[in-house]
This record gives C-alpha cells, structure tokens and sequence, in this order.
C-alpha cells in the first residue's frame, strides 16, 4: 500500500528525513514512536504530500510522489485515497457534525447530499456519537470531536488512515473512546500509520512499530520485540523514559 525508496527531507540544512525505507502493507497497522523532534510528523506528512522531499521516491497505492513537489495528479488522487487525522481535530468549526463529515463526499467524490447524509449518520454511529449529529463541534468534549474528525477522513472511504497523535491534545479521560475507534478501524482491516505515545495502545494494536531517531528509522519489529528486547541502545533509553 505504501512504500518509501531512500526518501530524504531537509528543512533547511536540517536533515529529517534520512535515506527512509519503508514498506507497509494492505491491512498492516505500523505504529511510529520516537522524541519529539525525530521527525514522526514529517515522515507521515510526506506519505500524503503535505510535506515535500528532495530525493527517493514515495508510492501509495500504485501513484507516485516525487521530488519537489513534481507528482502532478497522483498529489490529487493520494489526497482523495489518504485520510488523516490531526492532533488537532481541524473540525470546521461552523459547520455541525452532520455537515463536517458530509462535506468532501460532496465536493469531492461528488455524491449527492442524501447518500453523504447516510453514510455521515452510518459513521458517526460507528464512532460511537450518532446522537451528536445536529450538534457544532464547539459544544463536543475533545474526545467527541476527534471522533468526527475520524468519521470525516473515514467518510472518503480511504485506502489508507494516518494518524499523528490522535490523542495528544486530549484529557486523558477522552483518550481510551478514541483508541477504542482506532482499535475497531484496525480490526476492520485499515491500512494505518499511527504516529501515538500510548504505548500499551501500541503494542496491542500495532503489526509492527518503528523508532525513529533524528530523521532515521533505527529499530523495526513486532511490538513484542521492540518494547520488550530492543536491540539498539537509542531505543532503549527512549522507551525507559517514556514506558
Ligand atoms: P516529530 O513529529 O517527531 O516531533 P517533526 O517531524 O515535527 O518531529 O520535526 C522534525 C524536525 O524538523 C524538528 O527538528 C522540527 O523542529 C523540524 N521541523 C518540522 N517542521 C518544520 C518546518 N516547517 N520548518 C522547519 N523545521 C521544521
Ligand atoms: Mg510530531
């Protein structure tokens, strides 16, 4: 489903992304860990094309990313293939639920406002907040609203979910209702990238996990082995401090 060929990102002179090689397969769920400043952001950015990169290559579903920017219409089909969800939720916060989830269905797959609506009602039903439908975002708990969000890249019907740490902005009581929609879309056969700090999440969800250290990926495997006999000692250190 997506495959990174020694992809290499600068900011600057910062290098972010080094010689990145990465495959994911159709069902796979890869959780991304690493410190702040690893370059997790980056790396899941640059699989939907908000982030540009310099060299290597990047495909997702058979379309090409190139360099630079230059991959012409494969950016528009990846955008329409590619659901992401933010820390910040992103809702549009003058639009209801209702219509939050409905909106790209209309725009851009170009469905007509009754079948948007009913496959709107079917996802915020299975994300748990069906009752909240009528409602705008700013009258929902955090939790409720990263589930809308969540049903919005879902109502794309994508091919592909990437998340970059869904439940960071959360109070922690709201953080288990939005992992339990995650573990769900997983179970379901979801293609994910999942950029998370909740490790215990992680190793019960992930196929695999990958650790990324200053722009490169240094440790990869199962999460049994990654959290439980990790070999390199960067990863080592990261996980005593954060498990
Ligand atoms: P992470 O998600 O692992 O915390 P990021 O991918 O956000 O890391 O950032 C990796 C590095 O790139 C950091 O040093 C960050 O400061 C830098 N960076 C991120 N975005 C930009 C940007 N738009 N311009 C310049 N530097 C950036
Ligand atoms: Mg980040």
């Amino acid at each position: 489903m997506v495959r990174l060929d020694k992809v290499n990102k600068y900011f600057g002179s910062l290098h972010v992304m080094q010689d990145i090689d990465l495959e994911v397969a159709p069902g796979e769920v890869v959780v991304i860990i690493g410190a702040s400043g690893s370059g997790k952001s980056t790396l899941i950015r640059c699989v939907n094309g908000l982030e540009e990169f310099q060299s290597g290559h990047i495909t997702v579903d058979g379309n090409e990313l190139l360099p630079y920017g230059k991959s012409g219409r494969s950016l528009q089909t990846i955008r329409t293939e590619v659901g992401m969800v933010f820390q910040q939720f992103n809702l549009f916060p003058h639009l209801s639920v209702r219509d939050n989830v409905t909106l790209a269905p209309i725009k851009v797959r170009g469905l007509s406002r009754d079948q948007a609506v009913q496959i709107a009602d079917r996802l915020l039903d299975r994300v748990g907040i069906a009752d909240q439908a009528d409602k705008y975002p700013g009258q929902l708990s955090g939790g409720q609203q990263q589930r809308v969000a969540l049903a919005r890249a879902l109502a794309m019907e994508p091919r592909l979910m990437l998340f970059d740490e869904p439940t960071s902005a959360l109070d922690p009581e709201m953080i288990g209702e939005v992992l339990d929609a995650m573990r769900e879309l997983a179970n379901d056969g979801m293609t994910m990238m999942i950029v998370t700090h909740e490790m215990g999440f992680a190793r019960e969800v992930a196929d695999r996990v990958i650790f990324v250290h200053k722009g490169r990926i240094v440790e990869e495997g199962p999460p049994e082995t990654v959290f439980d006999s990790p070999e390199h000692e960067r990863t080592q250190s990261f996980l005593a401090r954060v498990l």
